[in-house]
């Protein structure tokens, strides 16, 4: 049976994109009694960022990467100085718009930030309910995450760092002797080195089996899935149409969850989604022993080791380039040649993976419903913190979807944010 010819309640909620925003809101509406058609051209959490992620619930992540300080010290982050950010020169003149709302973005920080905490703060206490909830505890694991540093500043910037997390009311303690320890054994040298801790955060064991686990739970609530590509939606009075190879499935409500490939499906309805792909890199290392039991975050070099089922994943990078070019091979190289130097058996024979973090100028989410008659709504621009806030932003949608008040303020994340788009609306 066709879909056209299941719906005729237009009770359906469709989502746009299995991604883990997109998997989490499937599991929130279902168990509310929601009938849900969860939409995806790929198995969910196969296709974009959300498979290859460092696996850190980063509750501790409170403050958007926009700021004056960024704006002063960006530069010695770059590739080009030995950093992780890459910004290649081709890439600012299109990038020109979005940059502009990020420097404009630096100067409401103060703003920002309390507006982020509160849906980051609680994500990692808010995914182990969710989990308890559906069965699956084992899939996060809650031994905080390490920062650490090596050289002769190590002490002080580990001193900087928990002034700083103090600041905004996250606790953290010292890193252990023994892990200290660990790193100056593995590494070879006997550099100083010197961490922090921070204890309320938290990973999970496989980000794809988390995606799964929630959409399992939504399919065993009533939730179906089809494997499409979405070519537009389109009002239809009170309801929308889901135009997916060729089929127009019509539904109640939408909601676009399609990462950074949103923006398409929501100029339409005027929204503006000024969407980049920030990539992010991944290594893998089959069955190495993690140096403990919890993400560790090499923060001369910016790469996060994570410990996951079977294997260490290390992460690194924030490569401005669009979103579907081939990996840059040479990052890849230059990721595992430093996680020699870090003491860690790695092979660049197990394949590289670059992913795209669906990110905002103002590295605030986008969480809200388009303005007018339409029921279209979006949840977008998860950023560097997708998996993170998943589980938070699912409440939050599932409220506003249903017409409840969220459970926090929602709007510092609406996209409207970002002025009208031009595109005539339907
Ligand atoms: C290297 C790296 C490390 C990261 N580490 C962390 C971390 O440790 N902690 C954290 O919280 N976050 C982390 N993130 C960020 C996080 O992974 C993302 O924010 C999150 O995965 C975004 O999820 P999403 O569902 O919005 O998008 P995606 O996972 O990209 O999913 C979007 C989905 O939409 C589908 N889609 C798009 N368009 C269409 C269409 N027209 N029709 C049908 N389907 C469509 C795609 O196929 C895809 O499956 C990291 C990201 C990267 C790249």
């Amino acid at each position: 049976m066709s879909p056209e010819q299941h719906d005729t309640s237009g009770e359906r909620i469709a989502i746009v994109g299995a991604g883990i925003i997109g998997c989490a809101l499937a599991w929130a509406l279902a168990r509310e009694g929601r009938r849900v058609l969860l939409i995806d051209r790929a198995e969910p959490a196969t296709a974009g960022a959300s498979f290859g992620n460092a696996g850190h619930i980063a509750s501790e992540q409170l403050e958007p990467l926009p700021s004056p300080a960024a704006l002063r010290t960006f530069w010695r982050e770059l590739t080009l100085f030995g950093g992780a950010v890459d910004l290649p020169l081709r890439r600012w003149v299109p990038l020109a718009p979005w940059l502009a709302r990020f420097v404009q973005a630096a100067f409401h920080h103060r703003r920002n930030t309390p507006a982020l905490a509160a849906l980051v703060a609680p994500a990692a206490d808010t995914l182990e309910a969710a989990l308890r909830e559906i069965g699956r505890p084992e899939l996060l694991v809650r031994h905080g995450h390490y920062a650490l540093w090596r050289g002769p500043h190590a002490a002080e910037r580990a001193a900087r760092t928990t002034a700083a997390a103090h600041a905004l009311g996250v606790r953290t303690g010292p890193a252990p002797r023994e892990l200290l320890q660990a790193v100056r054994a593995r590494g070879g040298t006997d550099d100083d080195a010197a961490g922090v801790h921070y204890p309320d955060s938290g990973h999970v064991i496989d980000p794809r089996q988390l995606a799964a686990a929630l959409a399992g739970a939504a399919f065993q609530a009533g939730a179906e899935f089809r494997q499409a590509e979405v070519q537009e939606l389109i009002p239809l009075g009170a309801r929308i149409g889901v135009r997916a190879e060729g089929q127009m499935v019509p539904a109640a409500a939408a909601v676009v969850c399609a990462g950074v490939q949103s923006q398409p499906l929501l100029a339409r309805f005027g929204v503006p989604a000024p969407l980049t792909a920030e990539r992010g890199y991944h290594l893998e290392m089959p069955d190495a022993p993690p140096l403990i039991d919890a993400p560790v975050l090499h923060a001369n070099h910016n790469i996060i080791v994570t410990p996951m089922q079977g294997r260490l994943r290390a992460t690194s990078y924030l490569e401005f380039e669009r979103h579907g070019a081939p990996p840059d091979p040479r990052k890849i190289a230059r990721l595992c040649a430093r996680l020699h130097a870090l003491g860690y058996r790695c092979a660049t024979a197990h394949a590289g993976w670059v992913g795209s973090r669906p990110t905002l100028p103002d590295y605030l989410p986008g969480l809200g419903r388009a303005p007018g008659e339409a029921p279209l709504f979006y949840a977008v621009g998860h950023q560097h913190l997708g998996l993170t806030l998943a589980v938070p932003s699912a409440h939050v949608m599932a409220a506003l979807v249903a017409g409840r008040h969220p459970p926090l303020d929602t709007r510092p994340f609406d996209l409207m944010r970002f002025g009208k788009v031009r595109t005539a609306r339907p």
